[in-house]
């Protein structure tokens, strides 16, 4: 049994994940955790404790029209039941967006908050849920120290001639830059790979999140050197229901042609797009793996194909590459998008080892591959947890 606990909590766009780690010394052990999916349309809870055993689990009725405030709550107190006798010292969040000015893990303050809250023009589909996670915990806890930890604040060291865009000065310079997201599952896996595999650590590497929302990270000696998602959340690869990036002019054509609102082209581009607009079947990636339906097979050859350009993209700002690693749910679980994606880059010299790959090992490229190939799970939680511990115990 621990003495103290951290809880972390992940709100995004349609779930909330959270999990609760006992604090010894420096070290951080999981004992509780789980997610909450389907928000907004039929949700479903299910929690277990470390050694997967499920402590509870619920689904709701469809169209029970319960949203992330509803669950905020509840999911806190099902935390605080399960911290063992355990001090709750703190709650650490997953904040996408921190802008040009956050980037280190900050306490929560009613300034922080009200600046975070200015960017949620910049992430909406999670910014939002993100701060009234804040919100939650601080209106049933008033006192309970809570720290922001930001997708962006990974990439904050780029070189500024990969955070720019091509326009003037002054609009730069007002915050109209590439910023990246993904950061803490990005920091994780350097972090990992530094452990798994020294050498690699200290050369170059793209790690490619592959999830819901995807992106790839173009890492220096364990440094972001460059990123596939720029300003917003939709830049680059083709997501589940983002399109990734798409020309500017498009997006006037739309306005001055097509008479579409800035509402509606940003329901479409965030909402109605990537694999459930191509397929018109789902926004899933096993779903269009497992159907018949030729414009779910399109959808993925688009994935894919999107997937290997940019990597083509960051080889260059690398110069070269060392290694690739796959994480995030699609990355970590989809032996054909990983075959594909190795297969368009074989040209680098990756040879896939197609047993390792199919049962998902650790290194999934033959001894003589030229480029190491990885599967690394990424663990958010831990990484926000990890900074959390670490706000809390440097002077305010
Ligand atoms: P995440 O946002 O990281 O939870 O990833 C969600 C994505 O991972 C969805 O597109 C899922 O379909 C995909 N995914 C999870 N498991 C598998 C699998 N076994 N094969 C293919 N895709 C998967």
């Amino acid at each position: 049994m621990v003495a103290q606990a951290i809880l972390t909590l992940n709100a995004g766009s349609s779930s909330i994940k959270f999990a609760v780690f006992g604090c010894d010394g420096d070290q951080l052990e999981f004992t509780t955790g789980g997610k909450i999916e389907g928000i907004g349309t039929a949700p479903h809870l299910v929690a277990r404790d470390a050694s997967g055993i499920v402590l509870a689990e619920h689904r709701w009725e469809a169209g029970t029209g319960l949203q992330h405030e509803d669950f905020l709550g509840r999911l806190f107190e099902f935390a605080e039941q399960h911290l063992d006798g355990a001090e709750l010292l703190g709650v650490g969040h997953r904040v996408v967006h921190g802008g040009a000015h956050f980037f280190a893990p900050a306490r929560v303050t009613p300034s922080l908050l009200g600046a975070l809250e200015a960017l949620i023009p910049l992430a909406p589909l999670h910014q939002p849920h993100n701060l009234a996670a804040i919100k939650a915990v601080a209106s049933v806890r008033p006192g309970l120290s809570q720290t922001a930890c930001f997708d962006t604040a990974f990439h904050h060291q780029m070189p500024a001639v990969a955070s720019r865009f091509a326009i003037p000065p002054a609009l730069s310079s007002e915050g109209v830059r590439r910023y990246g997201f993904h950061g803490i599952s990005y920091e994780y896996i350097a972090r990992r790979i530094a452990a798994l595999d020294p050498a690699l650590a200290k050369g170059k590497v793209i790690v490619a999140h592959l999830g819901n929302g995807a992106s790839l990270c173009a890492l220096q000696a364990g440094q972001s050197i460059d990123t596939t998602m720029s300003f917003t959340t939709l830049d680059g690869l083709v997501m589940g229901t983002r399109s990734g990036g798409i020309d500017p002019g498009a997006l006037l054509y739309l306005l001055q042609h097509k008479h579409m609102s800035a509402d509606q082209i940003s329901q479409l581009l965030y909402e109605q797009s990537g694999l459930l607009g191509v397929s018109g079947v789902s926004s899933d990636m096993r779903t269009l793996l497992e159907s018949c339906d030729p414009r779910a097979a399109d959808a993925v050859d688009l994935f894919v194909y999107r997937l290997a350009r940019e990597a083509g993209a960051l080889l260059s700002s690398l110069g070269g590459l060392d290694g690739l690693v796959f994480t995030a749910g699609i990355g970590e679980n989809s032996a054909e998008v990983r075959r594909r994606t190795c297969e368009r880059l074989a040209w680098l010299g990756i040879t896939l080892d197609e047993d390792a790959n199919a049962r998902h090992a650790d290194v999934i490229s033959t001894p003589s591959s030229r480029i190491s190939v990885r599967v690394i799970p990424t663990d958010e939680e831990r990484m926000i947890a990890r900074h959390t511990q670490e706000t809390l115990t440097r002077p305010a």
